[in-house]
Order: C-alpha cells, then sequence, then structure tokens
C-alpha cells in the first residue's frame, strides 16, 4: 500500500471545478493544492504562486526539457498548462494532494499513479448551462469561448472513464459530494 494520495479535480472549463477546488481546499486542511505552470496570461484576480506560475513560452519549455513536468497539455492553442513533478512529490504524501487540470492531463496522472490517483470528472448539468456560465464569466473572448466550448463537448463523452462524476447542478450538494468522495479516499 502507498501513502500517496493523489486527488484530481477534472471538467470542461465552466463547469465549476475551481470555486468546487477552493471550497475543498477550505474544508481539508491537510490538503494541498498543486500549483500549476501555465503560459496563459494571468486574469486581474489572480496570483502567481498561488494560482498558477505565470510562466513565458521559453520558461516553460525549459521546465519541460529538465523533466520537471508531469504531464502537460496545450490546452487551447498557444497555451500551455503543466503539472510540476516537485508539486506533487511532497504533498502526495503528506495528506494528499488536488489537482485542478483538464481532462487529458487526468488520464495521464490516473496513468502514472494507477491507484494513488482518484479521479472526479465535475459535469455541468447541460452544455446550455456551460454556455450561459462561460458567457457570465466574461473573461474569454469570443474565440476563446468558442474554442473552451468545442473542448467542453469531447470532455463530456470522456466523463465515465473517471472514477467518480459530480454534476454541479447545486454548487453546495456538489461541493458536498466531492468532500464526500475525497474524504474516502483519503481515509482508504
Ligand atoms: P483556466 O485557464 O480556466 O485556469 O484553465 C483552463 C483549463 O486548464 C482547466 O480545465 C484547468 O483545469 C486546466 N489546467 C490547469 N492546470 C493544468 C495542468 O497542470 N495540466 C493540465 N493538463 N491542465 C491544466
Amino acid at each position: 500500500m502507498s501513502d500517496r494520495k493523489i486527488i484530481v479535480l477534472t471538467a470542461p472549463s465552466g463547469a465549476g471545478k475551481t470555486t468546487i477546488a477552493r471550497r475543498v481546499m477550505a474544508e481539508i486542511p491537510e490538503l494541498s493544492f498543486s500549483v500549476s505552470a501555465t503560459t496563459r496570461e494571468a486574469r486581474p484576480d489572480e496570483t502567481h504562486g498561488e494560482d498558477y506560475f505565470f510562466l513565458s513560452d521559453e520558461a516553460f519549455r525549459s521546465y519541460v526539457d529538465q523533466g520537471e513536468v508531469l504531464e502537460y497539455e496545450e490546452v487551447y492553442p498557444g497555451q500551455f498548462y503543466g503539472t510540476l513533478r516537485s508539486e506533487v512529490a511532497s504533498k502526495a504524501e503528506d495528506g494528499g494532494v488536488l489537482l485542478d487540470i483538464d481532462v487529458r492531463g487526468a488520464h495521464s496522472v490516473k496513468d502514472a499513479f494507477g491507484d494513488d490517483a482518484r479521479v472526479l470528472f465535475v459535469a455541468p448539468p447541460s452544455m446550455e448551462e456551460l454556455r450561459r456560465r462561460l458567457r457570465k464569466r466574461g473573461t474569454e473572448s469570443d474565440r476563446a469561448l468558442r474554442e473552451r466550448l468545442e473542448r467542453a463537448e469531447m470532455e463530456m463523452d470522456e466523463a465515465d472513464r473517471f472514477d467518480a462524476v459530480v454534476v454541479n447542478d447545486d454548487l453546495d450538494r456538489a461541493v458536498e459530494e466531492t468532500l464526500q468522495e475525497i474524504r474516502q479516499f483519503l481515509s482508504s
């Protein structure tokens, strides 16, 4: 039995997983958050080192070349996101680590860690609702919005490949369900 506990929260963009991840982090103090590296621009409310490590393309590439990235994806054209080995290594054995990553990245982590990883897929109630949420968020250009929606359709098709699916129709209920899944895994 390994003591590594890796929890992966994955979902189409706009399904609400980042909100759920924040609530989970507040509720389970022993859990650490894996801060990913990305080449996308920081949004106004984001902090380097807390939400992401915001890197130039060159810096990101050099992390990858040095083998410091566990998995990475070009989640949107020209925008790279990657899980850092250093984030997962110690945190996974020290109370567990939570990753908030895209669907393909989640597959890679599951392939790498098997039963040490539990992948929870957060599904929006419907594609209509997802579209509405992404529009309302207003952080993306029309083109980025379109790309995110196209990608979401593909990701929804993969929902049944994960360890559990949490439907985010009601945020409080979805957080409760996610907490239950995580607590069960952490105590297993
Ligand atoms: P956003 O730009 O909205 O913060 O994130 C876009 C997508 O990239 C989300 O689905 C997010 O979970 C995913 N993402 C964030 N970090 C990583 C990572 O390290 N690896 C992968 N594969 N996806 C990530």
